[in-house]
């Protein structure tokens, strides 16, 4: 009976809290492992040395990827479980963590059993998810989807290039382009993740079988006015830049009312004002907005719902209205086939879940490019995520490992 079947919470806990340790920092409480920096390759190692030491065969591609390994009666292809072990600064114990490290604990609970699966287990820890230099380059390499342009070009806030950060820590950027693996060597790709939001906790259950990860794009907008004397300008003879952008941010809403849907996001979270001092009128409002949705069509319809909106709020003030697209990428559904199997594991463990968008990207959107992907959710507490105080029950991890567990087995159809 695969039912009675479970992962060992205590050695997940145990690895979880150990590889916390890595880069942990403790003014803040929070991990500081970004991408190619120095914490990131420690744990890198270390996590090379917990699958040997398990008795599994653990290596780094070129792109720094971690790929632990579990051989079936078959050589292929492989159900690959898996998800990222940097963070952003400051990160909590779960983000990208659970699910290497879940992955590793069904590794050992397959072996515990002594089951032998008819295809080969493979745990991914993808390099830099967490967008230090503007993608995720780990799981991109794999899927096919770097250029050697970008990986040349490619830097952080702090205008470190990747390339010299790879070459710090013993790799070479071109080479990454090496660790695409042809599609065929996988039979499915499976990610745990924390939800990093509040639903599953606000509706309480303790899963959600994510069924889209939604697109996203970023515009650069700039209003421009006249900057004028805050005293001497009357009311009615302003360009105000400041006014326009606070009449689009009202009509926010509105645009998701007529034009999106109760996936939609829209948000401005970074505006500059010129010239930015209190006694003159703002001749100048820059500011982002970054739309999402899970259907590439509401996206677009967005876009043009904002354009629209922006250039008669223009008029209006007697402002010029320009934009730039930082970004587009395209929302990613979930395989049908690996949702099913998520959602039969969930009813034969008696979980009940939910299904649900993701509003966050996940290294699950690059595999399902190359492959049938599924990602699932455990509860936020408090929805908190990118921060020290993230944190989600144990219970819950042990849930997730074992829906995890069970349906990775389902795909690597175990025989005894
Ligand atoms: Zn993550």
């Amino acid at each position: 009976m695969t039912q009675a079947m479970a992962i060992k919470l205590p050695r997940l806990q145990n690895d979880l809290l150990e590889l916390f340790r890595i880069g942990y920092d403790a003014e803040s409480k929070g991990v500081f492992r970004m991408g190619f920096t120095e914490a990131d390759m420690q744990a890198r190692d270390w996590l090379i040395r917990k699958f040997e030491q398990e008795g599994f065969h653990a290596r780094m591609d070129s792109a720094g990827n971690i790929i632990g390994s579990m051989p079936g009666q078959h050589s292929g292809p492989v159900v690959a479980i898996g998800s990222h072990i940097d963070s952003v600064p400051a990160g909590g114990m779960f983000d990208g963590s659970l699910g290497v490290l879940a992955g590793l604990e069904c590794m050992r609970t397959v072996r515990d059993h002594g089951l032998h699966c008819q295809y080969p287990l493979e745990v991914y820890a993808f390099a830099e998810e967490e967008g230090r230099f503007g993608g995720m380059m780990g799981v991109q390499a794999i899927a096919g989807e770097l250029t050697p342009q970008w990986l040349e070009t490619a830097h952080d806030a702090n205008h470190m290039l990747l390339r010299d950060e790879m070459t710090r820590a013993g790799l070479n950027a071109l080479e990454a382009l090496n660790a695409r693996v042809d599609p065929k060597h996988f039979r499915a790709f499976l990610e745990l993740h924390i939800e990093q939001g509040p639903v599953l906790e606000r509706i309480k259950k303790p899963v959600g079988v994510v069924d889209a990860i939604s697109g996203v794009y970023k515009w650069l907008v700039r209003l421009i006015g006249k900057a004028n004397h805050a005293g001497t300008a009357p009311m009615d003879m302003r360009s105000d830049a400041f006014m326009g952008l606070a009449d689009f941010a009202h009509e926010i809403p509105r645009i998701i009312d007529e034009d999106g849907t109760d996936k939609s996001r829209l948000t401005i979270g970074w505006v500059k004002l010129k010239p930015g001092y209190a006694h003159t009128v703002p001749g100048e409002a820059e500011f982002t907005l970054v739309g999402r949705d899970t259907d590439p069509q509401v996206m677009h319809d967005l876009a043009d719902s904002c354009r629209r909106v922006l250039s008669a709020i223009a008029r209006k003030h007697n402002l010029m209205f320009e934009f730039e697209q930082m970004s587009w990428l395209a929302p990613q559904a979930m395989s049908d086939e690996v949702i099913q199997a998520f959602c039969r594991q969930a009813e034969a463990l008696q979980l009940d879940y939910e299904v649900m968008p993701s509003g966050a990207g996940h290294d699950a959107q690059y595999m399902a490019k190359i492959t049938p992907t599924g990602l699932i959710f455990i509860p936020s507490i408090g929805g908190v995520s990118h921060a020290p105080d993230e944190w989600t029950h144990w219970q819950d991890v042990e849930i997730g490992a074992n829906l995890l567990l069970h349906t990775a087995l389902d795909f690597a159809r175990q025989s005894f």
